[in-house]
């Protein structure tokens, strides 16, 4: 009798405890998913408030991944070169402000431009051009889960902005960049099949090996973009620079960013310049 009730009273036990570890797992599943869903939030930095999604969550993810990045050239000597590089654009607010910096300073930067903006903002497509600057694809609409639901997609949007890049600023540009880059959250499973299409078909793209850091939807100030650049650059002779050409305070910066390397060689990239890509990064170590 007494056994029995104790039986009972350790079945009974039991069963608390049953419930106690099923109730933990279940607040430990639901802090991981909001975890989760904070990471993989996409910030819509913006100005117009239109389908945009920033680079922001990526860029910590490849933090380290650039850290690592090399371009071989230019290492054996005493030559340092940056590449600078705008994304994202053109914008109406912005990117006028960059050309002009960029000509008083006499200096060419490389524009991966959204098809969807050279349409609305044709002049100052143009004026990129007219300019001595290398244009390159980003994207027609930059919206990851568009672009990355399969090679079709991105494809698809891909030419659909080449068309207008050829039809409005007049040029065919070999260069491109992915937006996120060549390998993110959003792409890891068919960045090599998109990659590999979009080499036969002859163009070539760039990542990056340092930042302003201007698409962290922290809304840095200015100074604080130029120690960014700064510190992402770790040093390196060869660096390619990202930033974001629709960015008010990338525009506040530009000119104390160009001051602050003036060590470097500042060029426009081409075709003939080794990129800097992730992926490859990846697959050769
Ligand atoms: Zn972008």
């Amino acid at each position: 009798m007494y056994k029995a009730r104790k039986k009972r009273r350790y079945r009974e036990n039991d069963f608390r405890m049953f419930l106690f570890a099923a109730f933990m797992i279940m607040c430990i599943g639901i802090v991981s998913a909001l975890i989760a869903i904070k990471a993989f939030a996409v910030q819509d930095t913006d100005v117009s408030k239109q389908k945009m999604i920033s680079d922001a969550d990526f860029f910590a993810a490849k933090k380290a991944n650039m850290a690592a990045c090399h371009i071989e050239t230019g290492v054996l000597s005493n030559d340092k070169t940056m590449y600078l590089t705008f994304d994202d654009g053109p914008s109406r607010e912005n990117t006028d402000a960059v050309l002009d910096i960029l000509k008083e300073k006499n200096i060419k930067a490389t524009f991966f431009v959204i098809g969807e903006y050279v349409e609305k903002y044709p002049e100052t497509a143009r004026r990129i051009v007219s300019e001595g600057h290398t244009v390159g694809i980003h994207c027609y609409v930059h919206d990851y889960n568009t672009l990355y639901a399969s090679k079709e997609s991105y494809i698809a949007d891909f030419e659909k902005a080449y068309e207008t890049v050829k039809n409005i600023m007049g040029v065919e540009p070999k260069l491109f960049r992915f937006p996120g880059g060549s390998i993110n959250a959003y792409n890891k499973d068919v960045c090599r099949d998109i990659i590999e299409e979009m080499e036969k078909r002859g163009f070539i793209y760039y990542d990056w090996n340092a930042g302003v850091e201007d698409a962290t939807g922290k809304d840095s100030s200015p100074s604080q973009l130029i120690k960014n650049a700064r510190e992402s650059t770790l040093g390196r002779k060869k660096i390619v620079l990202l930033a974001h050409d629709r960015v008010k305070n990338t525009v506040l910066c530009l000119d104390g960013l160009i001051d602050e390397f003036s060590d470097y060689v500042m060029k426009p990239l081409t075709e003939d310049i080794t990129p800097v890509q992730f992926v490859r990064f990846w697959e050769e170590n």
